[in-house]
C-alpha cells in the first residue's frame, strides 16, 4: 500500500467580504475548513492541489467573501525567537543592541523583530522578492531576524520602508560601529555642554 505524501504547504483564509463567512459555515466546515477567530476560516493545503484552491476561488468570488492564501514560509512561527538566539550572539554578556535605535538592552528585555514583517510578506510580492533577494527562505529565516527593544519594535509594528533598510543596515557590523561611535560622540557633546553650563 503506498501512502501519498501531501505537503500542507500553504494555508486558505477565507474572511468576510461583502457576504459574512457565518452563512457559508457549514460548506466551508466540509470543505475541512475550520473557524478560527473574527468570522475567519483557515485550512491548511498542498499548494500542488491547484483544483481544490481554483474552485475555492471562484466559490469565495461567487458569493463575495475574501479569498486569502499564502506560502506557509511567510507565517509567524513560534520558533523564531530560538532560532533566533541560536545563530545570534549577544554584543556583550547578555546585552543586545536595538537595531533601531542602537541602545543596549539585556535579552530579557530585547525582543526579537521581523525586518520585514509577517503581515508584509504575506501581502506584498515586493517584500517577498526582497526576502529572497536577501538568500531567505522565508520570514522567520535568521536573515529576516534583528534584536530590537520593545519601544522600538511596537513603533516599527508592520511598518516596510525605511525600517526595512534600517534593519537590514544593523545586520552590517560596520554600520553598527559607525552608529554605536555617533550615538557616543553625541553622549559626549551632551555630557561635555552640561558640565560647561554648570562651570
Ligand atoms: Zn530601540
Amino acid at each position: 500500500m503506498t501512502k501519498i505524501q501531501s505537503n500542507l504547504d500553504s494555508i486558505i483564509i477565507i474572511e468576510n467580504g461583502r457576504n459574512s463567512t457565518y452563512d457559508f459555515r457549514s460548506f466551508l466546515y466540509k470543505q475541512g475548513f475550520r473557524f478560527s477567530s473574527a468570522s475567519r476560516w483557515v485550512k491548511k493545503i498542498d499548494s500542488s492541489d491547484k483544483d481544490f484552491i481554483k474552485g475555492m476561488k471562484e466559490y469565495c468570488k461567487h458569493n463575495k467573501l475574501k479569498f486569502v492564501m499564502y506560502d506557509k514560509r511567510y507565517a509567524r512561527s513560534g520558533g523564531y525567537r530560538q532560532e533566533f538566539y541560536k545563530h545570534k550572539k549577544p554584543f556583550y554578556k547578555d546585552y543586545y543592541l536595538c537595531s533601531y535605535c542602537g541602545l543596549p538592552y539585556h535579552i530579557d528585555k530585547i525582543t526579537v523583530d521581523h525586518v520585514i514583517p509577517v503581515e508584509k510578506a504575506k501581502k506584498s510580492k515586493f517584500y517577498r522578492w526582497l526576502l529572497k533577494l536577501r538568500g531567505a527562505t522565508g520570514v522567520n529565516d535568521i536573515k529576516n531576524l534583528v534584536p530590537a527593544c520593545q519601544s522600538c519594535n511596537s513603533r516599527k509594528n508592520a511598518k516596510g520602508g525605511l525600517w526595512v533598510l534600517l534593519g537590514y543596515l544593523s545586520q552590517l557590523n560596520t554600520f553598527v560601529v559607525i552608529r554605536q561611535l555617533c550615538l557616543l560622540i553625541f553622549i559626549i557633546v551632551v555630557i561635555y555642554t552640561m558640565i560647561r553650563s554648570v562651570m
